[in-house]
C-alpha cells in the first residue's frame, strides 16, 4: 500500500489517549512506507496525525473544500494540500488517491466518512481494506450496534466483516496490508 487515507476527528477528544494513538499510527505508517491521505486540517486529531507523520519523515497530503480551508485551519507545512470544490470532491479525491481506509477516534463527520467508504466497498465499487482503530473502547458502542444490525438481519455478515477492528495501530496495518 502507497497511501491510506486516515479519518479523524477536528477535535481532540477528552481523553490524550487519542492523540498518542495518532502519533502512533503515524510512526506506524512511515515505518512501512506508507503516506498519509486525510483532510487537510491542523485542528485535533487530524493535526495530530500529519504533524507525527511529517515528523517521522513520511509524506503528507490534505484534501480541503475551500470553505472550510480557513474554518478548520489548513496546514501549511504538508507534502502537499489539495484544495477542492466540495465535500463531495474531497472525499473522491481522498478516496481515488488511497489504498485503504481506517477511522481513529472523531465525530459525526468521521462516521460519515468511514460509512460512506464502507458502503461503497459493499456496493463493489472498490475492493480496498477498511479498518477502525478502536482507541480506548470509543468505538465499542458502534461495533455493538453493527453486530446488533447484523442480528436483525439488515447488514449481512460479510458486508460486517469488511470492517477490520483493532486497537493497536501495527496489527491493524498487518490486517490491512493481507486484506
Ligand atoms: P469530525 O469527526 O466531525 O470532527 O469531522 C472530521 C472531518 O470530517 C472534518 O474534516 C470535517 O470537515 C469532515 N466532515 C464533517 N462533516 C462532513 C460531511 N458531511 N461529509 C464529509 N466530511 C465531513
Amino acid at each position: 500500500m502507497k497511501n491510506i487515507c486516515v479519518y479523524c476527528g477536528s477535535s481532540s477528544g477528552r481523553r490524550p489517549e487519542y492523540s498518542y494513538a495518532a502519533r502512533s499510527l503515524a510512526k506506524a505508517l512511515t515505518s512501512r512506507g506508507i503516506g498519509l491521505v486525510y483532510g487537510g486540517a491542523s485542528v485535533g486529531i487530524m493535526g495530530e496525525i500529519a504533524d507525527a507523520v511529517l515528523a517521522s519523515g513520511g509524506e503528507v497530503i490534505g484534501v480541503i473544500p475551500q470553505a472550510l480551508a480557513d474554518k478548520e485551519v489548513a496546514h501549511e507545512g504538508l507534502t502537499g494540500l489539495k484544495v477542492v470544490g466540495s465535500m463531495h470532491e474531497r472525499k473522491q479525491v481522498m478516496m481515488d488517491l488511497s489504498d485503504g481506509f481506517i477511522a481513529l477516534p472523531g465525530g459525526l463527520g468521521t462516521q460519515e466518512e468511514l460509512f460512506e467508504v464502507l458502503t461503497w466497498a459493499q456496493l463493489g465499487l472498490h475492493t480496498k481494506p477498511c479498518g477502525l482503530l478502536n482507541v480506548e473502547g470509543y468505538y465499542d458502542k458502534l461495533c455493538a450496534f453493527l453486530n446488533h444490525a447484523v442480528g436483525e438481519q439488515f447488514v449481512k455478515t460479510h458486508h460486517r466483516e469488511m470492517l477490520l477492528v483493532e486497537n493497536s495501530p501495527e496489527k491493524l496495518l498487518t490486517l490491512m496490508e493481507t486484506y
